[in-house]
């Protein structure tokens, strides 16, 4: 079985699926097997709700106040297991729990999943990925009509409930997407990270 729970740098993350209702050119899954010390993310077959709950309780935590959801596919397309095993996280190993997603959530499960996910999950970064719908669609190809907007919409829900969110773009993005990115931060009040491409 591909690893649940696996350290990346200086946080410990989860692998929870690797269903994805987007196909982004510049996945990683289709780069890499692995990252940092797993040696594969690719679940044979997505772990149930019990194996990634068990993970959890037998990890060593130690040296790491935080889980961060984050995979080989979206945490959302998996929300049950996620709100279980963020809500384990937090109660069991004190950990603060992060969830990184591409904002399709609501859309997955087809209700507003933000009042859930604010019970369990401390912060929220989204990959904003571009700054209008077009390009949206032609970097994430997502399997979700209008999707920019319904993403758009999530980070405002979860700015709303959650509060600690970020939108999240990498600095390979053209100088005039990235200002356009910014603008879109200013506008929504949405704090706007632009990591480093490696
Ligand atoms: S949303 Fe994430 S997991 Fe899904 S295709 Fe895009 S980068 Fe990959």
């Amino acid at each position: 079985m591909a690893d649940i729970l696996y350290k990346y740098k200086t946080s410990v993350y989860a692998n929870i699926t690797n269903k994805c209702n987007c196909r982004c050119t510049f996945c990683i899954r289709f780069l890499k097997d692995g990252v940092g010390d797993a040696d594969t993310l690719w679940h044979q077959v997505n772990p149930t709700k019990e194996e990634v709950i068990e993970a959890i309780r037998g990890y060593n935590f130690e040296g790491f106040d935080e889980l961060v959801f984050c995979g080989y596919g979206e945490p959302t397309c998996a929300l049950d297991i996620l709100l279980e095993a963020a809500r384990v996280a937090k109660e069991e190993k004190g950990l603060k729990t992060r969830l990184n997603t591409n904002g399709l959530g609501n859309e997955e499960n087809g209700r507003n999943i933000v009042p859930e996910l604010a019970k369990v999950i401390d912060s929220v970064s989204i990959s904003l990925n571009a700054p209008d719908s077009a390009k949206y669609e032609s970097v994430t190809r997502p399997q979700v009509e209008g999707a920019f907007d319904k993403m758009v919409d999530f980070a405002g829900k979860c700015k709303e409930e959650i509060g600690n969110v970020k939108w999240s773009i990498v600095d390979v993005l053209p100088e005039d997407q990235i200002e356009a990115c910014k603008q879109l931060s200013e506008k929504t009040g949405i704090e706007l990270r632009i990591r480093h491409f490696t």
